[in-house]
């Protein structure tokens, strides 16, 4: 007889962190069904599409045949075919040209490259580990650089923490919803449904986009903000709010600095003075400033339609002015969200898979901090803040010096070919790259760029802890058998530290996240056991206690994480785009998602459900006006072309966007519209401005 089993896990396919109840057919390592477990405090039970069906290429015969399953090595140099060789072989190769390139280049010419997807924070911390103790270097990254990296330190410079202030639940109990740069139905879709429940129970919801979104067409106040002057309307907001007397003035004598100074600058942006350059009526920006201020279980929400601007860190300071302002921080249902994508991005920067931060957030500038890891990890770590793997194509093509040039890159779950901005030169930066190294679950577009590529295991093959956009720790839990030939992404890394000369050795994810919660105050009492006893547990939890079950909202009472505990206004001024449109590429250009597909779509690409959904290479959204004036019909093929590359695909006429707008799902290979976008950054961040550049389509 069949022998089945059940088990709970998380859904890899976004931050919202739903729990999903797989049945397993242990006899033929099959996963059978996938639904909603009731023990989801996020999604009580329900799952979207990619939870529901995301899981088939771990599976399907044909598709388990693409996995990689034995690493590979480019034997004669980088024009060479990858060959399989021996788990020995690869890791012994890694080691010493890795070895190599240190004691050539010295350690800070090596960067490193986490994954925020499937592999876990233990992985992630690992990852790290390896980074700072064994290579020498602070030069580890993950994608969050080029997500919600400006949410972090936008946050941390106004409130002290760069993290989602609230719980997801709370926030069906906002009675008012500012939704920016966000398209929850797409990115979210079980968050998307508590802001739909929230409208149901009376909340009014502010939606500001330039495209109409679902949230949009639910909102009692829309604002179609022309692109890229977020800014100027959170400026004028503010203005509103000071202006008319709606400010909490006892919440900001009481806790927050710097008021003055700030409603000072804020006077110059009325409302009239930024109307022409948003596109928005002052009318509606009153009405929305004086809706946000009415409440204090106003919710702000946002998503890269904020951060991947090159004014990103500033704007989303300005929406925690706007909580600021008002009193909305510091109890339940209200403060500021921002909603991460993957699904462990927010574990991976809680990791310390960040230039500047070790796990828990802190900084490898700080001596004491810093001393502390050295004794735990009996070696001596650099006190220089490393890379943002933004800068990377810097640093290996236009560095002068070789010495402080990027020489080797390891890359963990990752597809920088595919994902990064202004993909011809990212092509240049990876084939100029003295070694690269791709630990990935399926070849990528980066493996042809690979000196080697080390086969992991893909979700539901290990465990660990993943953590969800509002900060809670949740176990992952092991389904199926690994493919033959694959190891856990820890255990490689572990094993090439080894190699190197600095050995790393854990007999489980257990041992290696009670390292971690050892040296991370903020999440000390965050075990296993209390993470499977509570549903989860949100940080920061700093006791062991069992009475200690973590922090469901932050900043309480109006205490604020920063070293005063005030929250600290911060202004700044309105910086257009990098790259406005001009007679020869005379529409604007941006990137959005696709609801049944995730990431550059390694797993989803990989799962025929989902893939019946939308197996057609993105297209092109863009106003009806705009293709009747180029002739341009509904499924016609077209190319598109920035100031970087181009690329071909098919024309969509839509009146949810604006003329002299267009956008592009950013998934898919054909069709590639990181070939078209802008690798400029936000000077803070090191976040590149993905949703604004300028482009022109033509007929082919
Ligand atoms: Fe998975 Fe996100 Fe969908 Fe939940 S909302 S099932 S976490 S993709």
């Amino acid at each position: 007889m069949t022998a089945y089993k059940k088990v709970n896990t998380i859904c890899p396919y976004c931050g919202t962190g739903c729990v999903i109840e797989c049945t397993v057919d242990t006899e033929h390592n099959r996963i059978i069904e996938a639904k909603g477990s009731p023990d989801g405090v996020n999604n009580e039970g329900r799952l979207c599409l990619k939870g529901l069906y995301g899981w088939d290429y771990l599976n399907d015969p044909q598709i388990l045949t693409r996995r990689i399953q034995q690493p590979m090595i480019r034997k004669g140099g980088k024009t060479s075919p990858l060959q399989e060789v021996s788990w020995d072989e690869a890791i012994r190769y890694t080691a010493d040209r890795l070895n190599a390139i240190i004691k050539e280049f010295g350690p800070d010419s090596i960067m490193g490259a986490g994954s925020a997807r499937g592999p876990g924070n233990e992985a992630g911390y690992i990852t790290q580990k390896f980074m700072r103790a064994c290579v020498g270097t602070n030069n580890v990254d993950h994608c969050a650089r080029i997500c919600h990296g400006a949410s972090v330190t936008g946050l941390l410079g106004v409130i002290g923490e760069g993290a989602m202030s609230l719980s997801v639940p709370e926030i069906e109990d906002a009675e008012v919803i500012f939704n920016i740069g966000y398209n929850a139905a797409v990115s979210h879709p079980l968050v998307a449904r508590r802001i739909v429940r929230a409208k149901k129970k009376g909340c009014k919801i502010i939606c500001v986009d330039p495209r109409k979104t679902e949230t949009a067409r639910i909102a009692d106040i829309f604002l179609a903000i022309k692109g890229g002057t977020n800014m100027l309307l959170l400026n004028a907001m503010a203005n509103v709010i000071i202006s008319e007397g709606l400010t909490d003035t006892d919440f900001i004598r009481q806790h927050t600095k710097d008021f003055q100074v700030y409603a000072d600058e804020i006077a110059a942006y009325t409302p009239e003075s930024v109307a022409a350059e948003t596109h928005l009526q002052p009318a509606d920006i009153r009405k929305a400033a004086r809706l946000f201020a009415s409440s204090k279980h106003t919710v702000t929400l946002w998503g890269m339609g904020i951060t991947q601007f090159s004014q990103g860190v500033e704007c989303v300071a300005a929406c925690a002015n706007l909580s600021l302002l008002t009193g909305n921080f510091g109890h339940y249902a209200t403060g500021v969200g921002p909603v991460r994508g993957q699904n462990n991005v927010q574990g991976t920067c809680d990791m310390g898979l960040l230039p500047n931060t070790y796990p828990g957030y802190q900084e490898v500038t700080d001596a004491r901090v810093r001393n502390k890891f050295e004794k735990a990890w009996h070696v001596s770590l650099s006190p220089n803040p490393g890379l943002p793997l933004t800068q990377v194509p810097e640093k290996v093509l236009r560095e002068p010096d070789p010495k402080k040039r990027i020489h080797a890159y390891y890359i963990v779950g990752e597809d920088p070919a595919q994902s990064d901005p202004n993909l011809p030169e990212i092509r240049e930066t990876l084939s100029k790259i003295d070694f690269v190294v791709v630990q990935d679950i399926f070849r990528n577009k980066t493996c042809e760029y690979a000196d080697v590529v080390l086969p992991a295991t893909a979700w539901g093959e290990h465990e660990g802890v993943y953590t969800s956009c509002d900060r809670r720790f949740q176990r992952v839990h092991k389904l199926l058998e690994p493919q033959r030939g694959c190891k856990k992404d820890w255990e490689i890394q572990c094993l090439v530290a080894a190699a190197m000369g600095y050995p790393m050795h854990y007999d489980n994810t257990e041992q290696i996240w009670n390292e971690m919660i050892a040296l991370a105050p903020k999440f000390a009492g965050a075990t296993y056991e209390k993470m499977e006893m509570n549903k989860g547990i949100q940080w920061p939890c700093y006791s062991t206690d069992p009475a200690d079950k973590g922090t469901p909202y932050l900043h309480k009472g109006g205490t604020f994480a920063t070293a005063d505990g005030k929250g600290h206004f911060q202004f700044f001024p309105y910086t257009p785009v990098q790259e406005k449109e001009d007679p020869q590429y005379p529409l604007s250009f941006c990137t959005v998602r696709e609801v049944g597909h995730y990431s550059v779509r390694t797993m989803t690409g990989n799962c025929r459900l989902l893939r019946t959904l939308a197996d057609e290479p993105g297209y092109i959204a863009m106003n009806p006006a705009d293709c009747e004036s180029l002739h341009l019909k509904r499924g016609e093929l077209v190319r598109v072309i920035s100031r970087r590359g181009s690329t071909i695909t098919r024309c969509l006429p839509t009146e949810r966007v604006s003329s002299g707008a267009t956008y592009m799902t950013y998934q898919w290979w054909i069709g590639a519209c990181n070939e078209l976008t802008n690798d400029k950054l936000d000077p803070k961040s090191h976040t590149p401005e993905y949703k604004y550049c300028a482009c022109r389509v033509e007929k082919i």
